[in-house]
């Protein structure tokens, strides 16, 4: 047991090839100078594994690692990290999620656990304080996430939380995602990390707690103080994510030019927003509303619509941004059928919505034909849409292709289909458009697992959410690069802060700056951090990110725009005809980093953050 709070400083480290498992300590002083969660993650994978496993070989690590305060009683703070390198991109990835399984993985007395080598048939991993059981999966192989879940809850005791991949993981689809607490419904999504578990032969990994192990907290009644404060300040400033979740968003997103309409060649689409909004979809299909642990935000949606035989998590503003406005679907129930076979077969919708406009272009063009979709007349719509979500997810005719995700598919696809294919690093867009918030286009170019939205976040800057503790406390222009590179600079220092201590991205819309979780460090951890300890730690981690990166050939040449987005501007809309200017954003973000003129960091750099 670790003397400070916040961690038990244990990890569990599991060769699934031999089916042995030891207990590894975490040093507070690593604790303190990475956090756990990604954080952590990246330290381990940097330090202590060579940078150029296979992603899906036996010795490539999978880690999951809790966040320093998930488990424990602060708002909003359930997440964990999963990490490995990328099956999809080649580099770095983190996938974060949230629900109950984080808390529920805790009360193991772990704070995560690292998997290496291969099982030799499908398996359930059942860990719980003892540390890690196997047994079989086989009668699991081909199951859909939501009835593999349902298999399993009745042959485990009722606190139990299960964490399952589909039949794209299985099967090693490279836009596939893990399942965490079907059918309610958290993914770890992005980057192919579904198929690093399937790599694995890992099927399911249920976690079983106690609940005599409580989360170790240094000034309880400090802590009890800032809970009283804070709660209401964060449900008072999230009052809209409460009553319809993301989703309650599309139309402000529209029309701020932000969200990508038909593989984002259009610029407008307020009918369209109009029909698929979770203020639409709500009335047709909403079940009840749906918490994280420990979370008073509550922006969880769970839907359920008897007809089409639907029940689970509803679709987030992203999943609508993308299997909707992005296909140019104005169907709301083939949104949310897609989005539960997404999550049925283990796919991220982001990727999903991205690929899928990507084919429907493709087969426009002539790039795919009828043959290779098995008859499919592939039209913008959700039938379509419905329709490529099942090929991908059972891998039929160009769903094999269209599972490699755009940048694999476009190569396979040849002369032509470059252009179309809107990915940074091999990752799909997000439904967040660069050309609307132009500070997110150098957020895109530079993140560390590839265009990630959850990175850079500026467009809340943009859309008026103040971050006072950075002196922002007016929108800056969304269109004008010219103020963009120091304001993307801070803002992914203090977000890579998020995944390491398990908070989740909303309480920034929440107001919850540096200066707050420095409070709440010294409440649960006992350590005397401010504002600037912790903006050190995220500019840390982004250097480490960054060297995990550059160790595997990233440099200035990949920190780029796809060709659609850096030089087609919207046709129509409020952000029609602007363009990011990378040329003047990109060298001035190199020098504030103190990076070189390449983008690589420099040894000075490195040395200043204890790298
Ligand atoms: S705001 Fe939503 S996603 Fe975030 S922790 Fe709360 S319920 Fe989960």
């Amino acid at each position: 047991m670790s003397a400070a709070g916040g961690f038990f400083g244990r990890l569990l480290q599991v060769d699934l090839t031999n089916r042995t498992s030891r207990v590894v300590e975490i040093p507070e002083a690593d604790a303190r100078k990475y956090f756990l969660g990604s954080g952590l993650a990246a330290k381990l994978l940097y330090y202590d594994f060579a940078g150029d496993l296979d992603p899906l070989g036996e010795e490539a690590p999978l880690l999951f690692i809790a966040g320093l305060f998930a488990g424990g009683n602060l708002p909003g703070t359930s997440k964990l990290s999963v990490c490995a390198r990328s099956p999809q991109t080649g580099i770095w990835n983190e996938a974060t999620v949230g629900g109950h399984w984080p808390a529920e993985f805790r009360k193991t007395g772990f704070d995560g656990m690292i998997l290496t080598g291969r099982c030799s048939e499908l398996t359930l991993l059942h860990v719980t304080k003892a540390g890690v059981r196997f047994e079989s999966a086989a009668a699991l192989e081909g199951v859909d996430a939501y009835a593999a879940g349902e298999a399993l809850k009745g042959r485990f005791p009722e606190r139990t939380r299960f964490a399952v991949i589909g039949p794209a993981g299985e099967s090693g689809v490279l836009i596939s995602a893990i399942v965490f607490d079907p059918p309610n419904t958290r993914l770890a999504a992005r980057a192919g990390i579904g198929a690093v578990m399937g790599a694995k032969r890992v099927k399911a990994i249920a976690v079983e707690g106690e609940l005599e192990t409580r989360y170790p907290v240094a000034h309880p009644a400090e802590l009890q103080a800032l809970l009283k404060a804070d709660v209401p300040e964060i449900r008072k400033n999230t009052v809209g994510l409460t009553d319809f979740g993301t989703s309650g968003g599309v139309e402000a997103v529209e029309k701020y030019g932000d969200l990508p309409i038909k593989n984002w060649q259009l610029g407008s689409w307020p009918e369209g927003a109009k029909k698929v909004c979770g203020q639409a979809m709500q009335p047709l299909m909403l079940d009840r509303h749906y918490s994280c642990y420990a979370c008073p935000i509550r922006c969880g949606k769970i839907y359920k619509h008897e007809k089409l035989g639907l029940y689970g998590h509803g679709p987030e503003y992203e999943t609508i941004g993308m299997l909707g406005a992005n296909c140019l679907n104005d169907d709301p129930e083939s949104i949310a059928e897609s989005n539960e076979w997404c999550n049925r077969y283990g796919i991220d919708t982001i990727s999903a919505g991205a690929v899928i406009a990507f084919g429907i272009e493709a087969f426009e063009r002539g790039l795919i034909t009828l043959k290779d979709t098995g008859g499919l007349d592939l039209r913008w719509d959700g039938r379509s849409v419905l329709a490529l979500t099942h090929k991908i997810g059972l891998q039929e005719d160009v769903g094999r292709l269209l599972g490699l995700g755009v940048k694999k598919a476009a190569e396979q696809l040849g002369p032509g289909a470059a252009e179309l294919a809107v990915h940074t690093k091999g990752l799909e867009y997000p439904a967040h458009d660069p050309r609307g918030h132009v500070g997110m286009a150098l957020n895109y170019a530079t993140a560390s697992r590839g265009a990630c939205h959850l990175e850079g976040l500026t467009y809340f800057l943009d859309r008026g959410i103040p971050a006072p503790d950075f002196g922002y406390t007016t929108p800056p222009n969304p269109h004008d690069s010219a103020d963009k590179p120091p304001i993307v600079v801070t803002m992914q220092d203090y977000l890579s802060v998020f995944n390491p201590l398990g908070m989740c991205k909303f309480l920034f819309i929440g107001r919850v700056g540096p200066k707050k979780v420095a409070q709440w460090l010294h409440a649960v951890c006992g350590w005397d951090a401010d504002m600037a300890e912790v903006m050190r730690t995220g500019q840390r981690l982004v250097n480490l990110k960054r060297m995990y990166n550059v160790r595997l050939g990233v440099s200035s040449k990949d920190d780029i725009l796809p060709p659609r987005l850096a030089n087609l501007g919207k046709p129509d809309g409020s952000a029609k005809g602007v363009l990011p200017d990378m040329a003047r954003m990109l060298p001035e973000y190199y020098h504030l980093r103190g990076w070189t003129p390449d983008g690589i960091p420099t040894p000075a750099k490195l040395a200043a953050l204890g790298l």
